[in-house]
């Protein structure tokens, strides 16, 4: 989507989010570049840039001299001009990172706990959270993005089984965020934080179109078009975990049959082994029973295959990336059972890019996915904020409050 500025004076905070979001898609970029790209005068856009950089979100760079004349300035986006926290919930632990406005992991925790109540819950939420605000006392936080299993809002798989957070039907997770921190917060499932995170910083900036496949404790996925996460119309397009696959298949919690995340999933592989032995461990499942995984990933391997062959089939991506939660070495190995691939449109004439992707990235694509909802929220042009009254946005916009570098540095 090409990114265009408006010459009306109200629409400043527009323009400041077009400014920067060009600077984060484009650096290093010089005025006059940016000026051309979004359509506004090299003074306008100078003017925002001054404000930016006293501010602190960006900064100017000296190119090195080439030839004659005064080398030109280029701007980046200044990391350390604004922090975000990542949060994610799964049934079996939270973990929590800082994310710098380049996407960075300043440090991270992951807390790993027995399933407990969500008050349980927040209190190490907000333990967590304040060991991150404490790496950088004095930095301008933007907000925070918890990512959740999803889907959400389906009676019959929504906190419904164990790979849901259960008995979180109806917690006000983004209300007491905020009430707990003073910051505004954001919500979104782990697959779509995910591949939002993979779309920003991992493999997915190489891709125009993507579908992100999650094994987490459950599994679930999102479709990535245009540079966008689909959301669907309730935000649950793309998550496959409960498409029943295998007729007659193992009963699910959602009371259908076969459905795949009773197959392609990490509580999958953690029923198995504790059905031998009460004791066993995914984590530690390749060196303590390899028998166990062997037989699970050859009894998953053709689930796979086939979901991978329907999502080809309706969404034609470039690829599929499949990362998550699951540990490193059982990715690898589901990864490589895919093989051979099944049949779909994906065995297009001239294909020059492997169908499947690998990325180990996954745990912390999520902090970093569910970070940047904050950070977009706060930054991005499509900032629903610029659609309240011109007053209310200047008081309110996070761009512009808060002091700037001088008066910090005084
Ligand atoms: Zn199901």
């Amino acid at each position: 989507m090409a990114l265009r500025g408006t010459n009306q004076e109200l629409g400043r905070p527009y323009n400041r989010r077009i400014v920067l979001e060009t600077i984060r898609l484009e650096a290093p970029i010089a005025r006059g570049d940016i000026a051309r790209k979004v359509g506004l005068t090299v003074q306008t856009v100078s003017t925002i840039i001054r404000e930016l950089e006293e501010r602190g979100f960006v900064k100017g760079s000296r190119e090195a001299p080439k030839g004659r004349g005064l080398p030109r300035t280029t701007l980046t986006l200044d990391p350390e001009g604004g922090f975000a926290i990542g949060l994610h919930a799964t049934p079996i632990g939270v973990g929590a990172a800082l994310v710098n406005l380049a996407g960075d992991i300043v440090g991270s925790r992951y807390h790993a706990f027995a399933p407990v109540s969500p008050d349980e819950t927040f209190a190490v939420f907000e333990t967590l959270i304040d060991e991150m605000r404490a790496l950088r006392p004095g930095g301008r936080m933007l907000g925070i993005g918890v990512a959740m299993p999803g889907p959400t809002d389906v009676d019959s798989m929504s906190f419904v089984g164990p790979t849901t957070l259960e008995g979180w039907k109806g917690v006000p997770v983004v209300e007491r965020l905020t009430a707990a921190t003073g910051l505004p917060a954001f919500c979104g499932t782990e697959p779509s934080a995910a591949a939002l995170g993979e779309r920003l910083y991992g493999l997915g900036r190489d891709l125009s179109s993507f579908y992100y496949l999650y094994v987490g404790v459950g599994f679930g996925g999102a479709m990535v078009h245009g540079g966008s996460v689909l959301l669907g119309a309730h935000g649950n397009a793309g998550e496959i975990g409960h498409i029943p696959i295998v007729p007659d298949g193992d009963l699910c919690p959602c009371g259908n049959r076969g459905c795949l995340e009773r197959y392609v999933s990490q509580e999958a592989l953690d029923r198995r082994l504790k059905a031998i032995d009460p004791s066993a461990r995914v984590e530690t499942a390749l060196e303590q029973h390899p028998k166990i995984v062997d037989t699970w990933i050859a009894e998953t391997a053709p689930v796979l295959r086939r979901a991978i062959a329907t999502i080809e089939n309706l969404f034609d991506p470039d690829g599929i990336v499949i990362s998550g939660f699951v540990p490193e070495a059982l990715l690898e190995r589901l990864f490589a059972a895919t093989e051979p691939l099944m049949h779909s449109v994906a065995e297009r004439s001239g294909r020059t890019s492997p169908r499947l992707l690998l990325s180990t990235e996954g745990k912390d694509a999520v902090m970093r996915g569910s970070a940047s909802l904050a950070i977009s929220a706060a930054l991005s042009p499509r900032f629903g904020l610029l659609f309240a009254g011109e007053e209310e946005r200047t008081e309110r916009d996070p761009i512009m409050t808060g002091p700037t570098k001088k008066e910090v540095a005084a």
